[in-house]
């Protein structure tokens, strides 16, 4: 439905804020563009939206070029913080805004505005003015007030950016679940990864005007592209690795030697310099070494490290392993099963500061492209 074709934009002709984008957007689909401060989300969005004009490139919607086309033209709905709600007029007047515009009649807006209001959970809401709205409620009347003239497009840039945590929670699925009962085709920007995993059906992950990857959700936390992208989902256990020749699932690390179940796909080990992801959920068992020098490994890959922290999570206990990798002190997080396995020969818990071995799946492990 919408293509965006080497779409380049830079505010200063020098440094690129958009590099080079090629997208496609399916109608009905929600694309989140997730990537760090300043890697130019809201850049491509206000191309999209015609608030800003690319240097370089063409945006096609159903294959028609909207490159040059002005932004009220394009009839797509904005959720920006800029167009934020008018804080004196009542949730009715603002939901209504955008269809007095369209030149609707007063019957056809107020049963519009009912249906709004209904689709965001805020039945009766409409003479309640903006001041006496919580957070929540607000981003609510935002939506249904960018939803309301029926746009083919929708466009949110971190919409549940002012609020907190748990309400964020709150808001994610129900905002997922209100895109996908409209049908709208959504491009969604922002900095949360888990915010994009719980909303989108796929991910575009951004690094300084390029994309990096894209994908669904379950893929990019799967098989990240690439490092950069790997530590930009939270992703910390990387270490540097290289592959043996003509043997790419078996690769050398600072922290030991390991055979990997599977080839790395793409190529990775023959492109030079590659890094080991270890997940966190890699971890099958953690037990404390003897004092005195370190046993040889077992024929289980393992990777031996000083606990430095360890703390129960419910479902699974949280530790910290320190390591040193080229003299650099690092610090390598891993989620064991709970009960925590005890070592056959003691029923207690490893102290923080011994010399720890955990035992890895190699099924958790990935070699990637540095990035
Ligand atoms: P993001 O939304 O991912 O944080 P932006 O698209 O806002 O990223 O910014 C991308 C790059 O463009 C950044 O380096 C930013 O400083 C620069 N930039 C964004 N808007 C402007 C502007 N109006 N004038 C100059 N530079 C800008």
């Amino acid at each position: 439905m919408l293509q965006l074709l080497d779409v380049a934009k830079s505010y200063d002709g020098v440094t690129p804020a958009l590099a080079g984008i090629d997208l496609h957007v399916d109608a009905g689909e929600i694309v989140c563009l997730l990537g760090p401060s300043g890697c130019g989300k809201t850049t491509l969005l206000r191309l999209v939206a015609g608030l800003e004009q690319p240097d370089r490139g063409r945006l096609l919607l159903n294959g028609r070029d909207l490159t040059h086309t002005p932004v009220h033209r394009r009839k797509f709905g904005l959720m920006f913080q800029e167009f934020a709600l008018f804080p004196h007029r009542s949730v009715g007047e603002n939901i209504a805004f955008g269809l007095r515009m369209a030149g609707m009649s007063a019957a056809q807006i107020n049963s519009r505005v009912d249906e709004m209001l209904a689709l965001v959970n805020l039945h009766g809401y409409a003479g309640r003015t903006v001041f006496a709205l919580s957070g929540g409620e607000r981003q609510r009347v935002a939506l249904a007030r960018s939803l309301a003239p029926n746009p083919q497009l929708l466009m949110l840039d971190e919409p549940l950016g002012s609020l907190d945590r748990a309400l964020r929670e709150e808001l994610m699925t129900e905002l997922r679940a209100i895109l996908k009962r409209v049908g709208v085709t959504a491009l969604y920007v922002t900095h949360d990864q888990q915010e994009a995993y719980a909303i989108g059906d796929r991910l575009v992950v951004m690094n300084r005007g390029r994309i990096e990857q894209v994908g669904t959700p379950q893929q990019v936390y799967r098989m990240p592209a690439n490092a950069f992208v790997a530590r930009f989902l939270g992703f910390q256990n990387l270490v540097p690795a290289t592959a043996a020749p003509g043997e790419p699932a078996r690769v050398t690390t600072p922290v030991g030697e390991f055979v990997l179940p599977a080839a790395p796909a793409d190529g990775v080990a023959d492109k030079g310099p590659a890094m080991l992801l270890i997940r966190p959920e890699a971890a099958l068992s953690l037990s404390a070494l003897p004092p005195g020098p370190i046993a040889p490994r077992a024929t289980a890959p393992t990777l031996d490290g000083q606990l430095a922290a360890l703390s129960f999570r419910g479902s699974h206990y949280r530790a910290e392993i320190a390591l040193s990798i080229a003299h650099e002190p690092v610090r390598f997080v891993f989620d064991l099963p709970a009960p925590l396995p005890a070592p056959a020969e003691s029923t207690a818990q490893p102290a923080i500061g011994a010399t720890v071995r955990i035992t890895l799946d190699p099924i958790q492990m990935i070699l990637l492209h540095t990035g």
